[in-house]
């Protein structure tokens, strides 16, 4: 059985007031839901708040592909670790597509994470365009075999891979819930080839204007184990009912 997880990413919004109060809020909304795991990933300078609340754990939102040294404005696994982060997500579509990161640069972060004991979250994605030449598959798999090269398939064992379509994200346009699932399913079919205990264990996020309106019926697929979230992440009230969406499937499926 694996642990639907749902993760916040806040991208670079807000202020340090109104961090503490949406944590605050989304503390107390999340508290006794025991079947999934809460965790936020607020912008690095909010970091420290994640010794403040209880029962969310903390992400960051990108890390430095070197692990240490002359790299101005790069922030290490190390550091992160030693503020208390528990994952990473790594390859967000728009680092990717803003920052240039190709997937040999993704693979080296990755790395770098698990090196010091950090979760990566792997973003996985195709564009518009991709999916409308039908390069699904071709690309996703190549860019999960971009970290496999580097860090071999038992390293996606303490992973977490988020299936974000581009389109999807910040569109408002979710991908309907048995398109959202294809894609985790032929993840999950392409690890089994590499290590089928790996792929039944690991666990598979959908990340793509999820509300918490959307979110029962995208949980309910047996593929996804959780979300991802970005807009709705910032509002208390949606981002607390996708983390009960996700608690009740997994009580429904348990
Ligand atoms: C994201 O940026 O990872 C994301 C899923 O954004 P949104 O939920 O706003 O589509």
């Amino acid at each position: 059985m694996r642990r639907p997880l749902v993760m916040g990413n806040w991208k670079m919004n807000g202020r340090l007031e109104g961090a503490k109060v949406l944590l605050a809020e989304v503390a107390a909304g999340v508290s006794g839901l025991n079947a999934t795991e809460v965790v936020v990933c607020p912008p690095f300078p909010f970091l420290h708040l994640g010794g403040v609340q209880g029962g969310i754990a903390f992400g960051a939102q990108n890390v430095a592909a070197e692990a240490e040294g002359a790299y101005t404005g790069e922030v290490s696994a190390a550091m992160l670790k030693d503020v208390g982060c528990k994952y990473v997500i790594i390859g967000h579509s728009e680092r990717r597509t803003l920052f240039g990161e190709s997937n040999a640069v993704v693979a080296r972060k990755f790395a770098q994470a698990q090196a010091q004991g950090l979760i990566p979250v792997l973003c996985v994605g195709e564009t518009a365009e991709e999916r409308d030449r039908a390069l699904t598959e071709e690309v996703i798999g190549g860019q999960i075999q971009a970290v496999v090269a580097v860090a071999g398939a038992a390293a996606l064992a303490d992973a977490v891979i988020a299936y974000e379509p581009v389109w999807a994200i910040g569109s408002g346009r979710a991908a309907a819930p048995a398109d959202a699932q294809a894609v985790p399913h032929f993840i999950r079919a392409l690890v089994a080839r590499l290590s089928a205990e790996v792929a039944a264990g690991m666990r598979i996020l959908y990340g793509g204007s999820v509300k918490a309106q959307n979110a029962p019926e995208l949980f309910a697929q047996p593929d996804i184990d959780g979300g991802l979230i970005g807009g709705a992440a910032l509002n208390a009230q949606e981002f607390v009912g996708i983390c009960r969406a996700a608690d009740t499937a997994a009580r429904k499926g348990s």
